[in-house]
């Protein structure tokens, strides 16, 4: 028998990784935009101007959050385009690149792209917490390597990856590589996960690209940024009017530039607030599940790990089956990846850091948010034992 407990009237909101709600004060900065404020910012009387300006305002918050210069911020239409325009931007036919085996489906999609058109790219394997390692990334390195792209914070087990320390490393391997005339290795970092939480400063961090979206952090979907380094060329996917410097052509949207920078704005002033208590949650909700369920797997990192991030697999369990139990109780919950959930393949970034196809297939993953109380973590947990046990019961094993 399911636990008959009353499913939950409030809609339980656990998967803050798969997209965000917009903020109510990113909503209020953006409602001037769309039909009051509404000109083309390429027109050059006051409609156009004044699009213009609340344009070049958002990029010099953004360049200002991230410790860059303004005209290093090429607005983009979302994450997957941000990492697209890098990678496919800076790639050229018998060039190599370096990636690790548990990025995000826009990277691996578009090394795989890559690879039919003939380009070389190495998939750097991680370790059992996720961790990509220097150690790995350095033994690829070719004379002909021109990027390494790794991603800052993993979307399914939330491992925070050694940016910082790769970017340090880079800058010297480059200054040899300069001597021996060898090209410079770009490095563009993928912070879609990261940047609701994480310091994104370019020079502390040691990136060239490094690739944002709005729709994580609370601000509205389809936006995002590519910060690209002065003095990095890259080549454009979109061509037309010549927006964003000739790198992203296309009457820009305003409401989501505008909107894109409040959200990062208020993610950047609050974040470390935010994560004291995100912390507490999770390892609040992370200790109880291991009370309560037997035998279950923490993936990813117990330390290094995003503050909203649980994910754990529960051996003899469908996570799918799982996750639509959880939402007849109104808990909303992922497997594996949103962006997966489509596929019934075991999640490629489990599979990676060596669990079995049959635990990577009973995985679950919470993420948090702003809203979440402990109340709706412990319904969950009042909930979840129970559907477990009766599963577990069932046998409808992966
Ligand atoms: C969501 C996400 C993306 C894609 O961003 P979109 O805005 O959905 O295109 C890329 N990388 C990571 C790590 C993500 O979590």
């Amino acid at each position: 028998m399911f636990p008959k407990i009353k499913s939950s009237k409030k809609n339980i909101y656990l998967d803050y990784a798969a997209t965000t709600p917009l903020d109510g004060r990113v909503k209020k900065a953006m409602a001037p935009f769309w039909s009051g404020k509404f000109g083309n910012p390429s027109s050059l009387y006051k409609q156009g101007r004044e699009a213009k300006e609340a344009i070049e305002d958002a990029r010099l918050r953004i360049a200002e959050i991230i410790g860059a210069r303004p005209s290093e911020i090429i607005f983009t239409a979302g994450g997957t385009e941000s990492v697209n325009l890098a990678i496919r931007g800076v790639a050229k036919s018998s060039s190599h690149i370096i990636t690790t085996a548990i990025e995000h489906h826009s990277v691996l999609r578009t090394c795989e792209a890559l690879q039919q058109q003939g380009l070389k790219v190495t998939y750097a394997p991680v370790d059992s917490d996720g961790f990509a390692s220097i150690n790995e990334i350095k033994k690829a390195v070719r004379p002909e390597t021109i990027l390494i792209s790794v991603m800052y914070a993993n979307n399914e087990i939330g491992t925070i990856e050694p940016i910082a320390q790769i970017g340090k490393w880079l800058k010297n391997l480059n200054a040899e590589r300069a001597r021996q005339n060898l090209p410079r290795i770009i490095f563009h970092i993928d912070a879609c996960q990261a940047a609701g939480s994480l310091d994104l400063n370019v020079d502390r961090l040691g990136v060239d690209l490094m690739s944002v979206n709005g729709s994580k952090i609370y601000g509205p979907k389809q936006t995002g940024f590519l910060y690209k380094r002065g003095g990095v060329k890259i080549n454009p996917l979109i061509y037309g009017g010549g927006q964003e410097r000739d790198l992203r052509s296309g009457t820009e949207n305003v409401p989501g530039v505008v909107g894109l920078a409040e959200a990062l704005d208020i993610a950047n002033s609050t974040r470390v607030k935010q994560s004291v208590s995100l912390v507490m949650l999770r390892d609040y909700f992370i200790k109880e599940l291991f009370k309560k369920i037997p035998k279950i797997i923490l993936n990813g990192s117990q330390q290094v790990r995003l503050a909203n991030n649980i994910n754990i697999s529960i051996p003899g369990v469908e996570g799918e089956a799982l996750m639509l139990y959880l939402d007849s109780y109104n808990i909303s919950v992922s497997t594996g990846s949103a962006c997966a959930t489509s596929s019934t393949d075991p999640s490629h970034v489990l599979l990676a850091i060596g669990r079995s196809k049959q635990d990577a297939s009973s995985s679950i993953r919470f993420t948090l948010g702003k809203a979440t109380t402990k109340k709706d973590l412990s319904y969950v947990l009042k909930v979840l034992p129970g559907v477990v046990g009766e599963l577990r019961q069932l046998k409808i094993t992966p």
